[in-house]
């Protein structure tokens, strides 16, 4: 996705609108996948002021995702405006300013930045996802099985035996029983 500053260059302080489309690699969103659908649109501005250049506008990106609790597919979109400084390699001091080449700006980098920024840390495809039965691994939105009922069962037997062994009234109650067979 590149910009031609060649306008902005001979007016400094004047806006000049851009409309480019362009691909995003996929991401890696802390081991998801997010796939970014083509093309991304961004529109926007850019503007220089003598020894800087202003991009500013709105990018949309759709994407698919997994949704975390059940795995099935997500689809999902960002929506987002941007503004950002950019300046010549020259004065660059900063690592982590984006770079210009020529009289063109590859805004790439910068949209995948932004899209990154506005992607929620998980992602799943409705609120009331029951996700996976942990047990047999069927999606619990579309069936049901018997793994939670089992579950539940021998989870109310461990705490019962746990309940047996280290319940501290459970030695009390021992205790006055065998007074009761002193007195
Ligand atoms: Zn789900
Ligand atoms: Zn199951």
């Amino acid at each position: 996705m590149i910009i031609d500053l060649s306008s902005a260059l001979k007016h400094p302080g004047q806006s000049f609108a851009f409309s480019v489309e362009g691909n995003i690699a996929d991401i890696d969103l802390y081991g998801d996948l997010i796939q970014i659908q083509s093309p991304v649109k961004v529109e926007g501005s850019v503007m220089y002021t003598g020894s800087s250049f202003f991009v500013k506008g709105n990018l949309k990106a759709e994407y698919k995702t997994k949704c975390a609790l059940c795995y099935e597919n997500v689809h999902e979109a960002v929506n987002c405006d941007f503004d950002e400084e950019y300046i010549p390699a020259e004065s660059n001091e900063s690592v982590d300013a984006y770079s210009i080449t020529g009289n063109t700006i590859d805004i790439t980098g910068m949209i995948e930045d932004n899209i990154c920024l506005h992607l929620p840390l998980k992602h799943t495809c409705s609120d009331a996802c029951k996700g996976l039965c942990p047990e047999c691994g069927c999606n619990l939105n579309n069936e049901t099985c018997s793994c939670q009922k089992k579950v539940e069962q021998s989870s109310l037997e461990n705490e019962a035996a746990v309940n047996n062994k280290e319940n501290p009234f459970a030695v009390l109650k021992g205790m006055f029983s065998d007074d009761d067979e002193e007195a």
